[in-house]
């Protein structure tokens, strides 16, 4: 079995909503930068029975007008899973859905449990039947073997057992759960939308449907709500320091989203200031690599006066497959997403930003593209630290020697993407764009290789 799992994904849950399963589809369209691979949402018909729809493809490609009436219920619960590698197997695809004793459930999950290999073995040694091969449904079975009738109760036993990223969206036949993991490596929010609570991976999903943000699920708090209203209960376990991900801000998440009570698009802004402080740079104009450079380069240019500019243009409306010219045409994989401008590039001396540099080909290949606009210099800038350690937590990181920055020095990466300079922004200055003064610690082991839990075994290389 593949010591990575796979698992960053979009949850999203509502509790008393006539419109459950429209508002869990929309919760999950805004959520679709999240996970791509596979999607599906369950609801609670009456108090016994859960109504599932679960597909590969996008959120618009799995649910039909049709599909989203027969979903009848006022509760429900959504999942979209990524994969870029992996099984793309529809056993898969979430909510995970079992009967326990406790009565029927549906789980959502986003995270990476990093035990999840170990106790599997051990449940299989014990006669458990596995269908798929990701960790939440570890989870499941844990719970089954659990004697407890009452499902908090159990949830709250089977998190002593579990190492890692965890924010749960469940579903069942009384109530909506959510619980986090006590790090906290991964966001979930709480929100209203009239009566209705509302859970969501990112607070842009509260956007579209018109709900209100209320606070964040806390790390290490379960809370539910049925119909005698709203209950939050701590995890048994404690750690001492929360260990936000980084990377949601960096990357990860959406700009408009708020994420570890802090706004992405801020962050990022910040990020850039931070940079353009630390490495200043001489040059005409500063341009990002769109999307994802975006509002790093906006902060590097307020910083540092140099103006903002759109150098490259980016094609929104990419299928997953194209049809290839017979003839060759010069960087037509990349052109296809990204065409560089040559009226604004054209003897400039140019400042190109990114949020982060992983294997470190599309930025060779659009350095290329830049040149050939004509650029008379390219100082390439990263919103974040070089990128040495896979993501055990939830984030699909290569393995640590596909990463570039842990095999060659910074010097050597700017002779292998082609730039004039290269700089990344310091650990320090980045803590200081994502305020962890104020949000409490983070994970930032991708960029530190210092992990906040033991790996159980995981195959760091
Ligand atoms: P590369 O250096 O060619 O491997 O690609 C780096 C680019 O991929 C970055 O600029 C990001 O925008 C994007 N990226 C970074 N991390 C991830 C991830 N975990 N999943 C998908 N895209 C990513």
């Amino acid at each position: 079995m593949s010591s990575h799992f796979h698992d960053e994904c979009a949850v999203f849950g509502i509790w008393g909503d006539a419109e459950a399963a429209r508002m869990t589809y929309l919760g999950l369209y805004a959520q679709q930068h999240r996970g791509q691979e596979s999607s599906g949402i369950v609801t609670l018909r009456s108090t016994s029975s859960h109504l599932v729809h679960k597909g590969l493809g996008l959120v618009g490609e799995v649910f039909s007008e049709d599909v989203l009436r027969s979903l009848e219920g006022a509760a429900a619960i959504g999942h979209n899973r990524y994969s870029t590698t992996g099984e793309n197997l529809i056993a898969n695809a979430q909510p995970l859905t079992a009967t326990l004793q406790s009565g029927p459930i549906a789980i959502a999950h986003n995270g990476n449990i990093v035990n999840a290999a170990s106790l599997r073995e051990s449940l299989i040694a014990n006669g458990a039947i596995f269908q798929g091969t990701n960790d939440t449904e570890v989870v499941l079975h844990l719970l089954s073997r659990n004697s407890s009738a009452d499902l908090i109760a159990s949830l709250k036993e089977t998190s002593r057992i579990l190492e890692g990223a965890y924010s749960f969206v469940i579903l069942s036949h009384n109530r909506l759960v959510a619980m986090r993991d006590p790090y906290g490596f991964r966001p979930l929010v709480l929100g209203r939308r009239g009566h209705a609570a509302v859970l969501a991976s990112e607070t842009c999903a509260f956007d579209l449907i018109g709900a209100e943000y209320v606070r964040e699920i806390e790390p290490g708090e379960i809370f539910w709500v049925d119909e005698a209203g709203e209950h939050s209960e701590r995890l048994p376990k404690k750690v001492e320091k929360t260990a936000h991900c980084v990377f949601e801000h960096v990357y990860f998440a959406r700009p408009d989203s708020l994420v570890f009570g802090r706004s992405v698009y801020e962050a990022r802004k910040a990020m850039g200031r931070e940079l353009a402080k630390e490495s200043p740079t001489d040059a005409d104009i500063v341009i990002p690599v769109p999307d994802s450079g975006v509002p790093a380069a906006l902060g590097y240019s307020t910083e540092s006066g140099i103006p903002f500019e759109l150098g490259i243009i980016r094609n929104h409306y990419i299928g997953r497959t194209f049809i290839q010219p017979s003839q060759s045409i010069r960087s037509f994989g990349v052109k296809i997403k990204l065409n560089p401008q040559a009226h604004i590039l054209s003897g400039k001396r140019v400042i190109v930003m990114d949020d982060s540099l992983v294997r470190g080909t599309t930025s060779q290949k659009v350095i290329q593209l830049i040149r050939q606009a004509g650029a008379r210099e390219i100082h390439f800038r990263l919103a974040c630290p070089p990128t040495i350690g896979s993501c055990f937590y939830g984030v699909d990181t290569p393995k640590r020697s596909h990463l570039i920055a842990a095999t060659k020095t910074i010097e050597e990466i700017r002779t292998y993407i082609g730039a004039d300079s290269l700089a990344y922004l310091s650990h320090e200055g980045l803590m200081r764009a994502v305020g962890a003064n104020h949000a409490g610690g983070f994970c930032a082991a991708c960029f530190t290789g210092r992990y906040p839990t033991d790996l159980f075994g995981l195959d760091r290389e």
